[in-house]
């Protein structure tokens, strides 16, 4: 089975179109959550996703936010001025799909979790030492996870656990076991502002570290014309 992985769309339709496109055929998607929150397209990019088959799609701590399950009193100032903006924006067809989604879930022998198998809402998985923690929080041979907005693959092998920043545009073949993050599609953080995402192949094991251009210009034009935070603007281009 060939699965499209993405995270982090954060309301950015240009981006999550163009990684679609690029991926071209697959058996299925699987979203690792922040469908909305930070830009400019929350209802868009939910009625892009309602439209693909065989859709898995997790509720990232954006969404959560959105949907008053999460206070915004732990986000930063800029953060919460646009979730005040996003619950003003939520169409309900938005809010009921929003609402369905779950944090974790386990599929095809896979889990998948927001942010951490420990944490699925709100914990940051940056170093090995964290990482090394949450590979007792689940039982399969790979977790996908979300939510830092950075590629990153952690691999637990002899009772150590390295990790790995890999390279765009390379194909990986995911060792048991594995903790994998794709990247965010809308707002990648790790100075490439292309668009992120990857290709895993559930026979081969292999996992494609893809990067698309989209045009964040629009966006950013958008995002200006909706009163969103400055810094939420500027960042999209220089992929922090
Ligand atoms: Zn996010």
């Amino acid at each position: 089975m060939r699965v499209l992985i993405l995270s982090d769309i954060h309301a950015n339709a240009g981006a999550l179109e163009s990684v679609l496109t690029s991926a071209g055929a697959v058996d299925g998607v699987w979203c690792l959550g922040d469908v909305v929150g930070y830009g400019p397209d929350p209802n868009e990019c939910v009625a892009r996703l309602k439209e693909i088959p065989n859709l898995l799609c997790l509720q990232g701590n954006h969404d959560a936010a959105a949907i008053g399950h999460l206070d915004p009193e732990g986000f930063n100032a800029e953060a919460r001025t646009s979730i005040e903006w996003l619950r003003g924006s939520l169409t309900d067809e938005s809010l009921t799909f929003l609402h369905a989604l779950e944090p974790r879930m386990e599929t095809n022998g896979v889990t998948l979790a927001h942010a951490s198998p420990r944490q699925p809402v709100l914990e940051y998985l940056l170093d090995s030492y964290s990482a090394a923690e949450n590979f007792y929080y689940f039982g399969t041979d790979f977790c996908f996870v979300g939510h830092t907005h950075i590629p990153l693959l952690f691999v637990y092998k002899h009772h150590e656990v390295s990790m790995q920043i890999p390279a765009a545009n390379t194909t990986l073949h995911l060792e048991r076991r594995s903790i994998i993050n794709p990247g965010s599609v809308g707002q990648p953080r790790d100075r490439d502002p292309r668009a992120a995402y990857a290709i895993f192949d559930s026979e081969a094991n292999t996992w494609d570290v893809a990067r698309v251009p989209y045009d964040i210009a629009a966006v950013q034009e958008r995002m200006r014309a909706a009163g969103l935070p400055d810094r939420h603007v500027i960042r999209l281009a220089g992929g922090w």
